[in-house]
């Protein structure tokens, strides 16, 4: 399947960024995403405390809502966690599972970012699995050993282009200001795509491939012009109105 047959996609993760008045950022994104190519998809993904609000007021627009994390269960004795129905029924759409910080911070395993993601399927939600190498790896060369294994560990049968995004974030890229090569991006992404279609069959062509880490207005359209690059997953920059839609125009 050529490149353009897959609606990029760009989604913005706040972090553990935002309060009920960051509204304001969430409502500029929703009027200036009109300007934006009808065939991009936009998501925001704020924290969870955020998530049926800025669901509300989405509503209508073409943004919209996604999540940070989810925990595998339904419900249950799990004090502190939220759970993917929880998040579906505020209103998120996505949500990123397995991002290198809750892989370094929360110790997340393959295994569990594979369980989360049934999780998100479950409970009706398109799961954006986060993969990546730290510096470490990149420089002993052992990037696509890395990528390869964190996907087969990560990944559960069933996956299909309307419920699984993958996004490849070098960990050492991420809020450091630092970006791979675009030649080393297309490396990466073409051994990705190879997994994908290898054990999806044709399912794994049409599964969107964002580029994460230190993307910006500024380098985001020699980034997403790489092959199998199908959009991005945005930190710092999703913070901020003109820079999130900058980045999503050079999409389009
Ligand atoms: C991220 O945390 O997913 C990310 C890509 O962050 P940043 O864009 O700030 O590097």
């Amino acid at each position: 399947m050529a490149k353009t047959e897959r609606r990029p996609l760009v989604a913005g993760n706040w972090k553990m960024n935002g309060l009920r008045k960051s509204s304001n950022e969430l409502l500029r994104i929703t009027h200036d995403a009109v300007k934006l190519s009808r065939q991009i998809d936009l998501v925001v993904c704020p924290p969870a405390t955020l998530v049926a609000n800025f669901s509300a007021l989405a509503r209508g627009s073409r943004v919209r809502i996604g999540a940070q994390d989810c925990h595998p269960e339904p419900s249950g004795a799990y004090t502190g966690d939220i759970s993917a129905e929880m998040l579906a029924d505020a209103g998120a759409v996505m949500v990123i599972i397995g991002h290198s910080e809750r892989r370094s911070y929360h110790k997340e395993t393959d295994a569990q970012v594979r369980v989360k993601t049934l999780a998100a399927w479950r409970a009706g939600m398109t799961a954006i699995v986060c993969i990546g190498e730290t510096r470490a790896e990149r420089e002993s060369r052992q990037t696509l050993d890395v990528v390869g294994r964190q996907l087969s560990g990560s990944l559960p049968e069933g996956a299909r282009g309307e419920n699984l995004v993958i996004a490849y974030e070098p960990v050492w890229a991420i809020g450091t200001g630092l970006t791979p090569t675009p030649s080393d991006v297309a490396e990466v992404h073409r051994l990705i795509r190879a997994r994908l279609v290898e054990r999806y069959s044709n399912a794994g062509e049409g599964m969107r491939i964002l580029y994460g880490g230190s993307v910006k207005p500024a380098n985001a359209g020699e980034l997403m012009k790489v092959e199998n690059v199908d959009g991005a997953l945005v930190g710092g920059a999703s913070l901020k109105s003109e820079e999130f839609l900058a980045i999503a125009a050079a999409c389009g």
